[in-house]
């Protein structure tokens, strides 16, 4: 019988981007927290009797061909493992397109992690997190989920605990505005890294305790600089987020989703009230641990 499995695929926040220099292969050498959240697309693998591999997605506008994220992790997950490909993919999508919250990223992870399953392969995290990597740099982080200190592309990982209860994050994207990630790092010109190598050493800590004051005196992000001086609408739904001063609020790697992380929840509202009459997309979500 032909096997079906169905994935929750979480989106990811950054909390914090260093952007220290640019490298000799053109890529940017990064410090980053990251963070997976409840926001999630399902991802439903059906085996077929058919050969190939088959994407279908509930968002008009999302690549379908072997340019989707999704597609190009079941071709290297098949083509490592020398299986004959019989698949489809359904994408159930939730999450932002375009909004720098790992939305194709975590699509390929489920994808890797559900095939892994769905073929009995018994590849270990580590095995399936270094076949990410060929994917795209954020994969190997969403594969593993939770809280992660991140370096190099970003796929130099050291993995926490994340705090526990978890905070509550709000996420707000601004309709109609889409950032390439590829425009804001080329537009960033990277600065004094010093006094920022100090901060960044003690935002992991503050928002391990959950000490959203002291996180909101040290959390920085260096894209915000570009991003929200070229779309004046980011930087109106931070400042209105902030309004209620409750929160920690900042932009999400290069945009265009602002998030705010927030003790509890009645916090969290309190601050989406003040988005009311903005073009903007809010979701009331939460951190959550690892996939494994
Ligand atoms: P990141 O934060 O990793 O830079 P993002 O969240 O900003 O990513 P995505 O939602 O992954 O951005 O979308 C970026 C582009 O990737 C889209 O414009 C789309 O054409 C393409 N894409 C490929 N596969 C997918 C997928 N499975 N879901 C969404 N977009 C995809």
């Amino acid at each position: 019988m032909k096997k079906t499995l169905i994935l929750q695929a979480p989106a990811k926040i950054n909390i914090g981007l260093w952007v220290k220099f640019k490298r000799q292969d053109g890529f940017h050498e990064l410090g980053s927290i990251m963070q997976t959240i409840s926001l999630h697309d399902i991802i439903t693998l059906n085996e077929t009797a058919e050969p190939g591999i088959t994407v279908s997605c509930s968002r008009p506008g999302v690549p379908l061909d072997s340019t989707n994220l999704a597609h190009r992790a079941a071709t290297v997950f098949f083509d490592q493992t020398n299986i004959h490909p019989a698949i489809s993919i359904h994408i159930e999508k939730k999450i932002p397109v375009a909004a720098g919250l790992a939305g194709g990223s975590t699509d390929a992870a489920a994808v890797l992690i559900g095939l892994n399953r769905l073929f009995d392969k018994r590849l270990t995290v580590a095995d399936l997190m270094h076949m990410g990597a060929t994917i795209g740099s954020d994969v190997p982080f969403v594969i593993h989920g939770g809280l992660a200190a991140a370096e190099g592309r970003g796929e130099k990982l050291a993995f926490h605990e994340p705090p526990r209860p978890p905070l509550t994050v709000v996420i707000a994207v601004p309709t109609g505005v889409a950032v390439s990630t590829k425009w804001a790092y080329e537009n960033y010109l990277p600065g004094n890294n010093e006094a920022k190598e100090r901060s960044f050493n003690q935002i992991l800590e503050a928002y391990r305790d959950r000490n959203l004051d002291a996180l909101k005196k040290l959390v920085f992000n260096d894209l915000e600089s570009v991003t929200l001086h070229r779309y004046p609408e980011v930087l109106r739904i931070k400042e209105r987020l902030c309004a209620s001063d409750e929160g920690v609020v900042m932009m999400s790697g290069s945009g265009p989703s602002v998030f705010g992380l927030f003790a509890d929840k009645r916090s969290a509202v309190r601050a989406v009230k003040n988005l009311d009459g903005l073009p903007v997309d809010v979701f009331v979500e939460h951190t959550v641990k690892k996939h494994f």
